[in-house]
């Protein structure tokens, strides 16, 4: 049994109504969650590094340039300008983290992904979503956000990318980081993830089409080869991503379609 951290996440009031009080704590962008480590998705955890922390200002010396005019004075080079992000340098049709927050990683609590060679999927498994609304996703995505930060005090969003109801693909925490989404398994592994229980209800089209499209781009930019394309419950104790959600991605690997 999994419990439900989001208890009170409101669902565009397709399927639940939230009590006022769950209408005041969400105001104040409070939600009642379960204990840490129980979640809707996840038995996960992540390992966290210390690292040394930010210098006061002032606190390194920066030698004096010398003026213009002197013996070792150099003109300074120009700024190069950066060429643009390439648009494949994500899955297809990827909106950017700034999409839907400005809040970056805790840097301090994230680890470098240093390589990848798996692709986990999940579910979001907490209430059913059927929005397809750009701004419900948006409010869900940051509320997810908030219960893995603060909450469960990891560094940011566990997932690196989760496809909404309508199809959009969107970026989570940056691959630069090792996610929070398997169990003492997070290392070299991306976790993709669909908004939705799939216990409850099944995957949209839209969905099915974006998470194979997201997988096939990310098996061919980073040579993860199909078998090693897993769901959660794979790896883990946990009905992640769901009995719906299961058959697809086990046919996907079978079919040719990753090939
Ligand atoms: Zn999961």
């Amino acid at each position: 049994m999994i419990r439900d951290p989001t208890a009170g996440i409101s669902n565009s009031g397709r399927r639940m109504k939230p009590t006022r009080r769950e209408m005041l704590l969400a105001s104040l962008g409070l939600f009642i969650t379960g204990a840490a480590g129980a979640t809707g998705c996840t038995q996960t955890s992540t390992t966290l590094t210390r690292r040394p922390g930010t210098p006061w200002p002032g606190s390194i010396s920066k030698p004096t340039p010398n003026p213009p005019g002197s013996r070792a004075y150099t003109a300074p080079r120009p700024v190069q300008p950066r060429p643009p992000v390439a648009a494949t340098t994500g899955p297809p049709g990827l909106r950017p983290r700034s999409w839907w927050t400005r809040t970056g990683p805790i840097r301090s609590k994230v680890n470098p992904m240093k390589g990848i060679n798996r692709i986990t999927v999940h579910h979001e498994g907490h209430t059913p979503v059927w929005f397809t609304d750009e701004q419900s996703t948006k409010a869900r995505l940051e509320q997810v956000r908030n219960i893995h930060t603060r909450d469960r005090r990891w560094g940011d969003i566990g997932y690196h990318y989760i496809i909404d109801r309508a199809g959009r693909v969107i970026e989570g925490r940056p691959l630069a980081y090792q996610g929070a989404h398997v169990s003492k398994q997070n290392p070299h592994n991306v976790g993709v993830m669909l908004l939705g229980n799939f216990e409850k209800q099944s995957p949209s089209q839209a969905q099915l089409t974006a998470m194979q499209s997201t997988i096939r781009h990310l098996m061919a930019k980073y040579r993860v080869p199909v078998k090693r394309v897993y769901t959660h419950r794979e790896l883990g104790p946990t009905v992640c991503p769901g009995r719906n959600l299961q058959p697809r991605v086990a046919s996907l690997r079978t079919n040719g379609a990753l090939a």
